[in-house]
């Protein structure tokens, strides 16, 4: 989203994108099941700033992305409870990579492509991508979480952000179920936050978001809970995670898949630099959600104001 957003403000012939994945997107990822798909990153965003209202706007009069209206749950005492709110939520449609493919209508990106050092040349930088291929350039931005930015520009100084800008991981498993999810009161609910639950960030049915008709529960562990289980098989993580909701919510819930994110939330995302972005050297700077407040729209932001500095 960040590297994006940047992009879609400069020049076409002034910049390259090189992405490591198929697709473009990042963490705002969905998964195919066999005949059926979830959003297996970001779960839905909100909208504050009038400048991302204005790309959500776009991508919702092209369809890519809906309203989403779930029924919110919480836990209070590690009991679902209902907790409804005024909340606007979007999500991409038909599933949140939308979004990033929306965005590259209108950039060209280099995709399968990793780059694995940056090292500066003269007053420019070479970047060297996994495969020996070199590129050079007068000015870089650097999109990645915080500890792949770590990993590139380990010739550069950048302790000061690395120590302070720490990411937290998330577990996200998917699970197959027929059966409505309900607060202990038996009201319907179509996601529910972690409140005070220690397994449990966030879970969301994937058949109330617009557009989609499936069985699957997505089910976000907390950050702590995915630290202790950080180097478990994703086999025995779905079918814990999957026991511990038939245990919570007294439904059916088959095991389907458990993806590992290392670095999915800012561990405190109040913490941000000025507009997201932080000049690490002449020409060279980093962006992203994780200076930015750890969500979406903070990516987006981000990388907006990113294409101020490089123009
Ligand atoms: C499980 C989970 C749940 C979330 N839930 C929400 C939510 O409900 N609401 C919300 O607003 N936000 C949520 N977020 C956060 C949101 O997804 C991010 O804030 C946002 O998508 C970050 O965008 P970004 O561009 O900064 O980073 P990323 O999306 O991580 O993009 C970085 C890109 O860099 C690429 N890359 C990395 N290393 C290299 C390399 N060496 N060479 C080339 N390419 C490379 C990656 O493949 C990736 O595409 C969630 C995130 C996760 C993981």
């Amino acid at each position: 989203m960040t590297g994006l957003a940047t992009a879609r403000r400069l020049p076409p012939a002034g910049y390259r994108i090189f992405e490591k994945s198929r697709g473009p997107g990042g963490r705002l990822a969905s998964k195919r099941i066999e005949q059926q798909r979830a959003d297996i990153g970001a779960q839905f965003f909100t909208v504050r700033d009038p400048r991302f209202q204005a790309l959500v706007e776009l991508a919702h009069s092209a369809g890519a992305v809906q309203p989403w209206k779930p029924r919110m749950g919480t836990f209070q005492s590690s009991i679902p409870v209902d907790s409804p709110d005024t909340q606007r939520r979007f999500v991409g449609a038909p599933y949140m990579n939308a979004l990033g493919r929306f965005l590259t209508q209108s950039v060209r990106i280099e995709s399968q492509t990793r780059i694995d050092t940056i090292r500066r040349d003269g007053s420019g930088f070479i970047l060297t991508t996994t495969a020996g291929t070199e590129y050079s350039a007068e000015q870089v931005l650097v999109t990645t979480p915080v500890d792949q930015m770590a990993d590139l520009l380990a010739q550069f100084e950048i302790a000061p952000i690395v120590t302070q800008f720490t990411m937290e991981p998330t577990w996200t498993t998917v699970v197959s179920s027929g059966q409505q999810l309900t607060t202990r009161m038996r009201e319907p609910i179509d996601a529910c936050f972690g409140g005070d639950h220690d397994v449990f960030d966030f879970i969301s049915v994937e058949r109330s978001k617009p557009g989609r008709d499936s069985d699957l529960i997505v089910v976000q562990a907390s950050p702590e809970w995915s630290k202790v289980h950080l180097e478990r098989e994703s086999d025995w993580v779905a079918q814990t995670i999957a026991t511990e909701l038939t245990n919570t919510f007294g439904i059916a819930a088959e095991p389907v898949l458990a993806h590992r994110w290392r670095y999915a939330r800012p561990t405190d995302p109040k913490m941000t630099t000025q507009k997201g972005i932080y000049q690490v050297d002449t020409g060279l700077w980093i962006a992203g959600d994780y200076l930015a407040g750890g969500r979406v729209e903070g990516a987006y932001l981000a990388g907006f104001e990113a294409a101020e500095r490089l123009s």
